[in-house]
């Protein structure tokens, strides 16, 4: 299994939640930034740890606070271990940034990864209207991405698939609320899904409300194999394959 969305917080153990994951049967992680300073921590915990790979970018919620140089994310980029330019995107439902600042920055990123060659893991929440021209520019200049914790309708699901997004689904769908979401999720053909935990957060049932980790991947993996109408061999080994298509592209 490939835990395609985690965060590291500061006083997390990274060898102990991977090795949790492993005996959990989860063997890829990808560990994604918000700002530059986690970014370069996710680097140099992937790069020095087997089936771990790194996304680094500045976070809708950080956009605010950067400053605009994109080097230190460029030369970021181009060392061992990072694979994807993320997490990147906007957030209204927070608005912990200014919208326009959200945007300009969501604009860079995405240009980076553009030129970098690298596919994105973009965040979108209430923001469908404004991400979508972005996401399509991009698209059409070459961007493979994941809207990672997709919550979204499944006529936002079709116009992103459209683009040839993939879709990334976290614990989310194992609350009992969220019909709504395993609607989209069942709307969404297997070759497309990513399975993600966003750890720290969105602990899937039934853990939920404590502290997610990427051990709990397979509470995520068995509701997508339960609503797509596969095993959770099948589920497990088609998310897989499709997050090393999109992540291990040159
Ligand atoms: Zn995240």
């Amino acid at each position: 299994m490939f835990d395609t969305h985690l965060h590291l917080d500061p006083e997390d153990d990274p060898a102990a939640l991977f090795a949790a994951g492993r005996a959990a049967g989860v063997t890829r992680f990808m560990v994604c930034g918000t700002a530059l300073a986690d970014s370069a921590r996710a680097q140099a915990v992937a790069a020095g740890e087997t089936g771990v790979l790194a996304a680094v970018g500045v976070h809708p919620h950080q956009a605010a606070d950067y400053a605009g140089e994109i080097a230190p994310f460029r030369e970021l980029a181009g060392r061992p271990g990072v694979a994807a330019i993320g997490e990147i995107g906007l957030d209204y439902h927070y608005d912990h940034s200014p919208r326009e600042v959200q945007q300009r920055v969501f604009a860079a990123m995405l240009e980076l990864a553009v030129t970098l060659r690298r596919p994105a893991i973009v965040h979108c929440r209430e923001a469908f209207a404004d991400a979508l021209p972005l996401l399509r520019d991009a698209a059409s200049a070459g961007l493979r991405f994941v809207v990672h914790s997709f919550t979204g309708t499944p006529d936002e699901a079709t116009a992103l698939l459209g683009l040839g997004a993939c879709l990334g689904y976290t614990g989310i769908i194992t609350f009992p609320k969220a019909e709504n979401v395993r609607a989209t999720l069942r709307v969404t053909p297997l070759d497309r899904i990513l399975a993600e935990t966003d750890a720290p957060w969105l602990a899937p049932v039934p853990h939920r409300g404590r502290r997610n980790q990427p051990a709990f991947l397979p509470l995520v993996l068995a509701v997508i194999a339960r609503e797509k109408g596969v095993s959770v061999d099948e589920a497990a080994r088609r998310t897989t394959a499709n997050a090393q298509a999109l992540f291990n592209r040159p």
